[in-house]
């Protein structure tokens, strides 16, 4: 494979919902499926247009339960073109063929080519070359341009350029029992004889949106004038048709110039005004948005480097998955209030929100492009009061963060969804996954150590670190018999256990990941305290009316929370231990694909409750986001007899037990082996990297990728195997290279100076690139080498 084009050959109706996904052209503001421009959401193919932040509330009727669901709109679609031999049908139409089909995703420029031949019903064939971009640099624009060739026929060719409001959220067959119907139609027209335009507005949220489409003709390089045959205007659709002499071989070219706008925009009058005007007077030909848009990726590519001494395959997927990130969420986002929806705006998978996922993002992000993170970080912030109304709804003190967030940070996970398996609507508890706020501390902690942002603490990441300790404080109660305190009623990340088996209401007891994190929050709550300017720390304790007595709590619990071990290994839960083991080899025999054990499960009467058989890591998060240093340091603050074994043996107590029903399981596993089974750890992120291209998960990519999985390959090369950590004001490397991988060289924003680091099995070499500024402190197996501006360390690592 090449390192910066992936190619698909052929035509699988089976495979086109996939490659619509992974062709997803986007800008970090608005994202299109890769779906071929003539076709509707027909069953195979699925155009969908999502913008950034812009969700809307249905409420729907299932298994007589009324259920509201809050969604990524799926905007109008703006690629509709379409064209037929006069009197024909119109190719995309049912009975035109696809002959031949490739597309080519030019990861260097953004740029999406297909090549197809095609033939409608009475049999003209035609040749096409379309190209579309989505620009990075132009955050409102977007191009599409289709060279036609009427192969052996001459005659009229009318071409159809349409905005299609019509569209409805029917993306995800789950989903299909629920509402769908976002939009309402505002207007449709034409602004000229070269633009049409549409306005809709989505019909509980109330966000305009308007598109204007700018449509040109060219015969061998000459625009073809005139005004248009016929203005096609419908409710909530808008088309332009054009009707021009072919000859066979003539070439056609078909420009199509796209401007999109919403009413969330700043510094704008109003969307419609505002698209009519840039599609017909602002924005330049599609050579020249082209050429500004790659130039702008030119740059991304700079900060994102990434080289590695193996073969162009792994390259490739580093290289989609870089593209991928930046395509939904990039310097476009910053300033516009979105997250990381866990599915990127590639689908409509999870409806676009927004979980923890973002935690397997940012590290890859803050060390690139630590201007994103913090953007993405006010994203929480925003919803820092709502998360304390969470919280007291609930219960508790401080703040919580939701499990699924959208647009307002109220509590957006589903309470029903269907097993497609058996068909039923099932109680969902996967709000209990009250980790995700350790996940927010944890993000704001490490941008701060990654920047040393001190403003961004004082004014924003200390009140949520804070509010998070309380809420974790608030949701202990005091074992008196064990002189510890426990949380209960909790998920961990492992969503194959929601309850036990013999109670009727869910939550889990005691899940080790939770507690221990939230250890770690109170410990990182304190920390905040020590390195905030006295002022500001004193002015943010009183702000928040944090007594010294709540503070001597906060440090009680965090020297007394408990935590279960049963044979030598960190429990997942209490009691985890009294779970029947599962014969996996039956059920990898009676179903071959066994990730969604849930479902099979569950079809069959049963329920992986009852089972020692894990969705994805949960204690092995805990090796995931913490040192060895930082996790021995938390039990034996705890009180815990800690043994260099325990890290060893859970890990082998729970990799086999690891189903890997989520594609964020690979990578925490693979992160975890690193050190303890480099083969394994190897094979399992290159498994982890064809996560969404191989579609592991069967289907599921189509209907959006998996943003978690793709950051965290990306981060399993840029810290796993580097061993890089920023941890109290020193760059700690510890590279544990695999061999297959030979060279792993990238650069990295630290602290105002941009680092290159150059890593192979045997030598470390850590240049700072820029000649000026404070030097950087270097540990490798503790030993400190102080790095000047402009000079090179070199470690042997033998
Ligand atoms: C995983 C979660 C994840 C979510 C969104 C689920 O399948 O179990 O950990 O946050 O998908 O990606």
């Amino acid at each position: 494979m090449d390192e910066w084009v992936i190619a698909f050959d052929g035509w699988d109706p089976g495979r086109v919902a996939l490659h619509e996904a992974l062709t997803t052209m986007g800008n970090g503001y608005l994202a299109t499926r890769g779906a071929a421009p003539e076709a509707t959401a027909d069953g195979v193919h699925y155009p969908g247009t999502y913008l950034a932040g812009v969700f809307n509330r249905l409420t729907s009727e299932v298994s007589g339960h009324r259920v509201d669901n809050e969604s990524l709109v799926n905007a109008p679609n703006w690629l509709v073109l379409s064209f037929r031999a006069e009197g024909g049908t119109w190719f995309g139409d049912q009975g035109t063929d696809v002959v031949e089909h490739h597309l080519e995703l030019d990861l260097r420029r953004a740029l999406l080519t297909r090549r197809a031949r095609l033939r409608d019903r009475e049999g003209h064939v035609v040749r096409l070359v379309q190209r579309r971009f989505v620009s990075m640099r132009d955050r409102h624009l977007a191009g599409l341009q289709t060279t036609i060739v009427a192969e052996g026929w001459s005659g009229c060719l009318e071409v159809r350029s349409a905005l299609d409001g019509t569209v409805r959220n029917a993306g995800v067959a789950r989903y299909r029992d629920l509402e769908d119907r976002h939009l309402t139609p505002i207007a449709a027209s034409a602004h000229d004889d070269e633009v049409v335009y549409l306005t809709v507005e989505s019909n509980q949220s109330h966000v305009r949106i308007a598109e204007a489409a700018r449509t040109r003709l060219f015969r061998d390089g000459a625009p073809i004038g005139g005004p248009p045959s016929d203005l096609d205007t419908r409710v909530g659709y808008v088309a332009h048709h054009r009707r021009v002499e072919v000859t066979s071989d003539d070439e056609v070219v078909v420009e199509k110039v796209v401007a999109l706008f919403t009413s969330r925009d700043e510094g704008i009058s109003e969307p419609e005004l505002e698209a009519r005007d840039w599609a017909a007077n602002v924005a330049g030909s599609f050579d020249e948005l082209l050429a500004r848009h790659v130039v702008e990726w030119h740059h991304l590519w700079n900060r994102m480097h990434i080289e590695i001494g193996t073969d162009g395959d792994v390259a490739g997927l580093v290289h989609l998955h870089e593209l991928h990130i930046l395509q939904t969420v990039s310097n476009n986002s910053v300033g516009s209030d979105v997250g990381v929806p866990a599915r990127g705006l590639h689908g409509e998978a999870y409806r676009g929100h927004i979980f923890w996922d973002d935690l397997f993002v940012f590290p890859f992000l803050s060390l690139r492009f630590p201007q994103l993170t913090r953007a993405l970080l006010l994203y929480r912030f925003r919803r820092l009061d709502q998360a304390r109304r969470n919280a007291a709804a609930a219960g508790y003190a401080g703040a919580m963060f939701p499990w699924q967030s959208a647009s307002n940070g109220r509590d957006e996970t589903q309470t029903m969804h269907l097993n497609p398996r058996s068909g039923r609507w099932l109680p969902d508890a996967s709000h209990l996954q009250r980790h995700v706020n350790a996940a927010v501390a944890l993000n704001v902690w490490q941008y701060f150590q990654a920047t040393g942002d001190l403003e961004f603490l004082r004014f924003y990441g200390a009140e949520m670190i804070l509010e998070i300790a309380r809420f974790w404080a608030s949701t202990t109660t005091y074992n008196h018999g064990l002189d510890r305190y426990e949380i209960k009623g909790v998920m961990g990340p492992d969503e194959y256990h929601e309850r036990y088996p013999d109670r009727d209401e869910p939550g889990l007891d005691n899940n080790a990941y939770t507690n221990l994190m939230a250890v770690w929050c109170l410990c990182r709550a304190f920390d905040v305290f020590e390195v905030l300017p006295p002022v500001s720390a004193r002015e943010l304790q009183e702000r928040l009316t944090i007594t010294q007595g709540e503070l001597d709590t906060w440090g009680d619990i965090s020297r007394k929370m408990r935590v279960c071990f049963h044979d030598g290994v960190i429990s997942q839960f209490e009691g985890f231990e009294d779970l029947d083991e599962l014969d996996w080899e039956h059920y990898r025999t009676t179903y071959g694909d066994i990730h969604r054990l849930d479902r099979i499960l569950e079809e069959e009467g049963d329920s992986t409750n009852r089972y020692q058989l894990l969705k994805q890591p949960d204690v092995m998060m805990l090796f995931y986001l913490l040192s060895a240093e930082e996790l021995t340091d938390l039990l034996v603050r705890l009180g815990y007899a800690y043994d260099g074994g325990l890290i060893g043996r859970s890990v082998e107590y729970y990799v086999p037990r690891t189903a890997h029903g989520s594609t964020l399981s690979r990578v925490v596993q693979a992160w975890v082996l690193a050190r303890q089974d480099r083969e394994q750890s190897w094979k399992i992120f290159l498994e982890a990297l064809h996560s969404d291209v191989d579609d592991v998960q069967g289907g599921t990519t189509g209907e959006g990728i998996h943003l978690g999985a793709m950051g965290g390959t990306l981060d399993l090369l840029q810290r796993c195997y580097s061993g890089l950590e920023t941890r109290e004001d020193v760059l700690r490397i510890n590279p544990a290279i695999p061999p297959e991988l030979g060279l792993l060289a990238f650069d990295i924003r630290y602290r105002g100076h941009l680092v290159v680091l150059e890593l192979t099995p045997e030598l470390a070499r850590v240049r700072v690139d820029l000649a000026e500024g404070a030097p950087i402190d270097v540990e490798y197996r503790r030993t400190i080498h102080q790095v000047q501006p402009g000079n090179t360390v070199e470690i042997s690592l033998l």
